[in-house]
């Protein structure tokens, strides 16, 4: 089967999706036969068949995140692919088509694609709207999403719960606190909508990344319902950016009763504790997760070119273009000092000299999966990274001096938003 026609039944999958939601599993079959017959697409159909599953409103759990963060970067071609059979076959009005292209675009780094298919709709619905809306909050286009549902509201639809959980996601990646107040007030007094746990924790969220501790840890107290691990997670990443070593002890040991198995709150409590300059306390907790057989999942960061998705992880020496890749790099790592870049090696969790330290860090997975990008793309084209962790302050600070240095347009996605980086800055106005 050629591209074409590849990309005509994926078409033809979306629609019998879209019109057979009771039939999932039957869907999910034909997805399964088609993957089966053309094996050579089995990456780009299994992303697609992730998406389908988010859009369904479950996470299929045989996929786990790493595999995903590689699909999301086929996502961008794929959408195009479908986008292009859609148009030609008339269904480019249709609101539910439009609005998986939405997310599709969305997901793959392309929010200006997401709007346009968006504004060619001449009926949108609220799903549609709920779309781009959530686009705009995983972008972190704070200002934008808010202006939606002002928009929303005054064409007389009722926003739900869901809606909510966007509009004040996207007000706490982009430090909108008065406006992230402002609507976790009205949605129950104006609205209706009473506040359920995720929007307790994207206020607490909100409140904690712009250094609000204090009034993140009343809220929690106030709250109708039992806090939940994410509530609590929420309070621990703040604790973290605040280096507040006190308080986010006493979160993660509170998190750690109830989920004594989770390997992210050791990471982040031995982090805060290396932060800190607190080594005897950070090895103790390294030591006791080691103990308890927990393994922190690796950092991987993926790029795709000319069809194939390249994998890095820290000090990855496998890639056949490896020894390129770390020349390139340390070159690179001069140009940026001499414009004044300096490593934040407190993200290096080891106690050992600056030296090593320094070296450890300049090897991050990001920074590899850059240069790579660097080397194979034509100048010009941006580079989209997907990466299954957060990026660390270090990879941050580095892709807005080599997207300055080397006049390019760098795109990051982590596991909780996008980064767009251009001429020495990020679209979070580093607040993440
Ligand atoms: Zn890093
Ligand atoms: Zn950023």
């Amino acid at each position: 089967m050629d591209d074409g026609n590849w990309s005509f039944s994926l078409s033809l999958l979306l629609l019998r999706f879209q019109y057979s939601k009771a039939k999932a599993r039957q869907f999910e079959m034909f997805v399964l036969s088609v993957q089966v017959h053309h094996y050579q697409k089995t990456r780009l159909l299994q992303f697609f068949r992730y998406e389908l599953s988010t859009i369904l409103g479950g996470v299929d759990s045989k996929i786990n995140f790493s595999t995903a963060s590689s699909f999301y970067l086929a996502a961008e071609r794929t959408a195009k692919g479908i986008h292009g059979c859609i148009v030609i076959s008339g269904f480019n009005s249709d609101v539910a088509i439009a609005t998986a292209l939405i997310i599709a675009y969305a997901k793959s780094g392309r929010l200006d694609a997401s709007h346009d298919v968006f504004h060619e709709l001449k009926n949108p619905d609220m799903i549609a709207r709920t779309a781009v809306l959530a686009g705009y909050a995983m972008h972190g286009h704070g200002k934008e999403a808010v202006n939606i549902f002002n928009l929303m509201v005054k064409e007389g639809l009722e926003p739900d719960h869901v809606i909510f959980t966007h509009l004040l996601n996207a007000c706490s990646h982009s430090g909108l606190v008065i406006e992230g107040k402002k609507y976790f007030e009205v949605m129950s007094s104006v609205y209706g909508v009473e506040p359920r746990v995720d929007h307790y924790s994207c206020m607490v969220d909100l409140l904690g990344r712009s250094g609000l501790l204090e009034e993140a840890c009343e809220l929690i107290q106030s709250m109708p319902i039992k806090p939940n691990a994410a509530v609590w997670g929420a309070l621990l990443g703040a604790c973290r950016i605040h280096n507040n070593t006190e308080l986010g002890k006493k979160v993660a040991e509170r998190l750690l009763e109830s989920d004594p198995l989770d390997p992210r709150i050791y990471i982040i409590l031995s982090n805060m504790y290396s932060a800190a300059g607190l080594w005897t306390d950070a090895s103790r907790v390294r030591a006791l997760m080691k103990d308890r057989g927990l393994r922190k999942s690796p950092g991987c960061s993926f790029i795709e070119h000319e069809n194939e998705v390249h994998r890095f992880v820290v000090d990855d020496r496998s890639h056949p273009e490896s020894a390129k890749i770390h020349a390139r790099l340390e070159e690179l790592i001069e140009k940026m000092r001499q414009t004044g870049f300096i490593p934040k090696t407190e993200f290096v969790l080891h106690d050992v000299d600056q030296e090593v330290k320094e070296d450890m860090i300049n090897k991050h997975s990001e920074k590899l999966a850059i240069v790579f990008g660097l080397l194979v793309k034509a100048a010009g084209l941006p580079i989209m990274i997907t990466n299954n962790l957060r990026i660390c302050g270090d990879c941050h600070s580095a892709a807005k001096f080599m997207s300055l240095i080397e006049k390019r347009k760098i795109i990051i996605r982590d596991s909780k938003r996008f980064h767009h980086f251009t001429d020495g800055l990020c679209s979070c106005g580093d607040y993440w």
